[in-house]
């Protein structure tokens, strides 16, 4: 049978288990973020991440489509 110590004591164990994976995760996705910006070579690479994400619009003149900028374009009105 469990004594009151016991479950303390396993109650300690997965509160510290349970901090020391929150810390060790919001320690791991800072570093992730924060690099980037201090170094110059890695805030290029993830502008260039972006930009391969997200295409810049272009409007076409002619029939108002929204196209991706640079893409091949045919108008079908
Ligand atoms: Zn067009």
């Amino acid at each position: 049978m469990l004594s009151l110590s016991k479950i303390l004591f396993t109650a300690l164990i997965v509160v510290v288990v349970w901090q020391g994976f929150k810390l060790f995760t919001r320690k791991s996705q800072v570093s992730g973020q924060e690099q980037p910006k201090q170094t110059g070579h890695d805030k290029k690479a993830k502008q260039q991440k972006q930009e391969a994400v997200a295409h810049d619009l272009e409007k076409c003149p002619k029939c108002g489509v929204y196209h991706a900028e640079g893409a091949a374009h045919r108008c079908d009105v």
